[in-house]
């Protein structure tokens, strides 16, 4: 993976053209006799005239299609083939050092361009590019051919290229061309407004990347978190593939309930909350217009990196998502690793029961050289972002208590260096653990917020394997100990008068939807794609109406007869046509029987819980 700078946000994926359109070109140099220099600046002039000409052109070409602003730019490249410094410039080298056209012509545009490098001013400097094109565009004419500056490019692909100039990116066409990365340029170079005028998703900065990246290599490109993933390993792929297929299915039903309050008939707010897992998640999560980020699974930032990242590599990436979802609520996650999620550099111990072993909040209550600096990144955040804490995996009060004790520590360093943080910043526990619902009560007391996580809690209540095929049939959210366990939660919060939500994904399944509303949920944490829908359910519902099929699941004593219960109630739902055709299975669910596994929660952006290994890059 590299990384860049985000100049032009989106996501693209395709195969790598690595164009040579931005490199610095080989230019034919040779002396000349005193008698043919009028003829070699006539052919100057010539070239200056038809490179004037194509400017023009590009000009018109280009407001047709992006409008005056674009167009705006060739009227300044333009001025520039004139630039009367620049053509005695290069007339001069021409005539007194008796070189060709290309090459007095080529060292005159060279050193006007060194001294535009040394400006302070970024944004002249980075009208640089400009000049930089003008005299490739001026070369071109004098050699007449254009393949390096003007390739063909094959269509689908992501150019990666030295430096992307403003000429090429007029010319790129959304259609064929899914992104760009250019190891060179500036956010507001001309090439760069024209690319995010065009929609293309571009990366800059990217070193090395005309080497490090062949023709045809898959790329992945991520330029809302900055990254480039090449030959991206399956479990990236899959993540990026899952996120485009949701992205398409959301904006069907994105029109309906957008701007709709998620609310019952009988006017309950529901605090309809995003998992998320990436930046990506975060613009989809503000697409649908969730509530806030009920759950940010930071493992993703932490999966893609070869090495920790750092404190200041978290902050940044924090930064960015609570930038792409606005002025919401954000809950971060701290690190959930261990068990089936596996960050290649760093060595987990040998477990024989790695689910029943160090994961979650134990694992880094023993490795403060990992929680220490996420939690630094996130006060930081919390600074400037309404952010809360939430810790994963917790076994009851004693872990709880450490896991404050190591936050009080940490915001007691930010003080003293005076680095300013939220101390009223809020921390929750999650619930996924038998024995923390049974201390469900003495755990609330201490935090702000409970979040029931309910794929572990789950696999733990039923000693049935998340990850594991041959387990499905005892993987069952519906068992009535979940029913059980999720209103001993609900009770202990209200007794101590805190919130609690249901994060995990059955939270994002509409058919659960009424259930959960019915048991006292008030706050929903939901995938993206499944927000609208879940919305609608609500919509639908009524507060007695739900109770009631809490009252008939709370009863039940099978798993076949809790399902019998919400059977029951979605026939009599105003949003009956909807519920009818939802199983009690998410699409993913159906899929983990179908496919035998779980599907990677890596980002909150799939439904059901999947293994997390990662392969060395
Ligand atoms: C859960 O266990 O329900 C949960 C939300 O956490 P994760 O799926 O990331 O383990
Ligand atoms: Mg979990």
């Amino acid at each position: 993976m590299l990384t860049g700078l985000a100049a032009s946000s989106g996501i693209a994926r395709g195969p790598a053209f690595v164009c040579p359109c931005g490199d610095p070109r080989r230019i034919p140099r040779r002396s000349i006799a005193a008698a043919e220099v009028s003829a070699e600046l006539r052919r100057l002039g010539k070239a200056l005239d038809e490179a004037e000409a194509d400017l023009v052109t590009l000009r018109d070409e280009t407001r047709q299609d992006l409008g005056d602003e674009s167009a705006a730019i060739f009227d300044a490249q333009a001025c520039l083939v004139r630039d009367p410094e620049l053509c005695d410039a290069a007339t001069r080298r021409c005539r007194e050092q008796r070189i060709n056209a290309e090459a007095a012509w080529n060292d005159a545009a060279a050193a006007l361009d060194q001294a535009f490098a040394r400006l302070d001013n970024s944004a002249i400097r980075e009208r640089g590019a400009d000049l930089r094109d003008v005299s490739r565009r001026v070369l071109d004419r004098l050699l007449e051919s254009t393949e390096a500056s003007q390739p063909s490019l094959p269509p689908g692909c992501i150019v990666v290229t030295h430096e992307l100039l403003p000429s090429l990116a007029a010319k790129l066409d959304r259609m064929t061309l899914r992104g760009i990365v250019a190891e060179r340029g500036g956010p507001t170079a001309h090439a760069v407004i024209l690319a995010r005028a065009l929609g293309i998703p571009t990366l800059l900065y990217v070193e090395n990347a005309t080497h490090k990246i062949s023709n045809g290599d898959p790329l992945i490109l991520d330029a809302l978190a900055g990254r480039l993933f090449i030959r991206p390993p399956p479990v990236v792929e899959r993540e990026y593939r899952r996120h485009e297929a949701d992205l398409v299915k959301h904006r069907a039903v994105l029109k309906e309930s957008l701007h709709l309050p998620a609310e019952t008939r009988d006017g309950v707010r529901i605090k309809l909350g995003a998992n998320i897992g990436k930046i990506a998640d975060a613009t989809a999560a503000r697409e649908v217009n969730a509530g806030g980020i009920g759950l940010y699974r930071t493992e993703f930032a932490f999966v893609v990196e070869d090495h920790l990242p750092t404190e200041e590599e978290q902050y940044q990436t924090y930064c960015r998502t609570a930038e792409a979802i606005g002025d919401r609520d954000l809950v971060i996650r701290v690190l959930d690793v261990g068990s089936d999620k596996v960050l290649p550099y760093f060595p987990l111990p040998e477990e024989p029961n790695p689910s029943l072993g160090q994961r979650g909040t134990r694992l880094l209550l023993k490795h403060p050289e990992i929680l220490v600096p996420q939690l630094r990144a996130v006060l930081r955040l919390s600074a400037t972002h309404r952010v809360s804490l939430l810790f994963p995996m917790i076994g009851g009060v004693d872990e709880i208590l450490a896991a404050k004790s190591r936050l009080m520590a940490v915001q007691a360093q930010l003080r003293a260096e005076q680095v300013p943080f939220d101390p009223g910043l809020r921390i929750g526990a999650m619930i996924e653990t038998p024995s923390a619902v049974l201390t469900a009560r003495h755990i609330a007391q201490e935090v702000d917020f409970l979040s029931i996580g309910t794929n572990d809690l789950t696999q733990y209540l039923l000693a049935s394997d998340r990850g594991n095929r041959t387990m499905a049939n005892y993987y069952e959210p519906l068992h009535p100990a979940v029913m059980l366990s999720i209103k001993a939660v609900i009770d202990a919060a209200a007794a101590e008068g805190k919130d609690v939500s249901v994060c995990g994904e059955m939270a994002g399944n509409p058919a659960y939807t009424e259930l959960l509303l019915g048991l006292g949920i008030r706050a929903l944490s939901v995938i993206p794609l499944e927000l609208l829908e879940v919305k609608r359910v609500i919509r639908a519902s009524t507060t007695v109406g739900a109770a009631q099929a809490a009252k008939c699941v709370l009863a039940a004593r099978t798993i076949a007869a809790v399902k019998d219960c919400l059977a029951a109630r979605a026939e009599n739902r105003s949003d009956r046509p909807y519920a009818a055709a939802r199983s009690t299975k998410s699409p993913a669910e159906a899929a983990w029987e179908n496919e035998g596994g779980h599907i990677l929660s890596l980002t909150g952006v799939s439904s059901t819980p999947q293994p997390l290994t990662v392969h060395p890059k």
